[in-house]
């Protein structure tokens, strides 16, 4: 089944004992059993309900998984990823990982003894050099935030291998639409459901998908235990929102390459970051193990003051956190994502005072580029 026809027919279609088109929404906590101990696939729902079920067999077809997990958000699926490691063991990680990711790590996990180092994961070799006797895993995502560096993830799935480390991935930039970091060799998807897959601002959700049957059952254990799991009406609204995920990834796609081209040529920009662009030094790698290069742009101004001016003059890009949504979205990472970042150190990653991030929306990119125009030339 080719992609857009999985995005239909994945997963679990409809209802078996109505025939209704659009799986149910199993508003239920409890479930009636036959005698004590002999229930109908499902007994209470924090262990299983039949809506969350139906969206965790789809995110694992479109991961070209065996297994899903649904969460209440991206930071409750990757911290329970993050608790099958116990006291003792140690993570290599992305050195620009999302915010959240970073934080639980570094403020909680680190509590409970799991240490972690932070490399550039664009480099192979800064991976291969962090590795110690005690790792346990290896944690990537490409392309980062917010400087859209990218990843070799089957050079890294080579590293893990060797190593017999898990190779995990947080794949929300890409989609499963675009990039299937299962089939390169990673061993667990980590998805932030918020972004792309949900797509229209209106629910937080995280997904996992693994291929072995004895990581799923590691994880399902530790989903019931934890308990973070998504409710039925967020899962029906996540399928909801991913039976268009195609239509909209080709959408994002198409206009910011075109924003991406237009905004390399203005001569207010000084610096262009999309790895659609042939000048991205990870342009090659992404063309090779992903479909498309998202709908991701940074691009740097003079400086922050100049920034934050194009930031209050636009008017169909709104000033908000979070991306992946039909509304394009900008943002000054300096300042908000990443204001937790030392200055020193965000100069050192190059999260520079006038980096400005957009997530293009699925709007008329005519309409954007104007846009971000006017925004650009409203202070000259
Ligand atoms: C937003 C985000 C997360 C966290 O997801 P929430 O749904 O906000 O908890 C994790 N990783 C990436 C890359 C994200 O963009």
């Amino acid at each position: 089944m080719k992609k857009d026809t999985l995005l239909i027919h994945g997963g679990v279609m409809g209802d078996k004992a109505t025939g209704a088109v659009s799986v149910p929404i199993y508003q239920v906590s409890t479930f009636a059993q036959d005698g004590a101990g002999k229930h109908r696939g499902y007994e209470y729902a924090r262990t299983g309900n039949p809506t969350r079920d139906a969206l965790e067999r789809l995110i694992a077809d479109l991961e070209s998984g065996s297994h899903g997990l649904a969460f209440a958000s991206g930071m409750a699926a990757m911290s329970t990823v993050l608790a099958l490691y116990s006291q003792g063991d140690h993570l290599v990680m992305g050195d620009d990982v999302y915010g959240g990711t970073y934080r639980v790590l570094h403020k909680v996990f680190s509590r409970l003894g799991i240490t972690h180092t932070a490399v550039d994961t664009s480099d192979p070799a800064q991976v291969e050099k962090a590795i110690q006797p005690n790792t346990k895993a290896i944690l990537v995502e490409t392309p980062t935030n917010p400087l859209l560096k990218v990843t070799d993830l089957s050079a890294i799935a080579k590293i893990s291998k060797a190593k017999n480390l898990h190779f995990i991935v947080d794949n929300t930039f890409m989609t499963p639409y675009w990039q299937n970091p299962l089939t390169l060799g990673a061993d667990i998807v980590v998805h932030s459901a918020t972004k792309y897959l949900g797509g229209h601002s209106d629910v937080v959700s995280g997904l996992v998908v693994v291929n072995s049957e004895e990581l799923a059952e590691q994880l399902y254990f530790l989903q019931n235990s934890i308990g973070a799991v998504l409710g039925p009406h967020d899962s029906w609204l996540l399928m909801r929102g991913i039976k268009t995920l195609g239509l909209r990834m080709k959408q994002h796609e198409q206009s910011a390459r075109r924003i991406a081209e237009w905004l390399a040529d203005h001569p207010k920009v000084q610096k262009v970051f999309y790895p659609g662009l042939s000048t991205h030094p990870g342009h090659l790698i992404a063309a090779e193990q992903a479909n498309g290069f998202g709908g991701m742009i940074s691009f740097e101004v003079q400086d922050g003051e100049v920034a934050e001016k194009v930031l209050r003059s636009t008017k169909y890009f709104v000033l908000a956190e979070s991306l992946g949504a039909v509304e394009s979205l900008i943002s000054l990472p300096a300042k908000m994502t990443h204001a937790s970042i030392p200055a020193e150190r965000r100069q050192e990653l190059g999260i520079t005072d006038g980096l400005i991030r957009i997530s293009v929306g699925v709007e008329d990119v005519e309409d954007l580029i104007e846009d971000l125009s006017q925004a650009l030339s409203s202070h000259s």
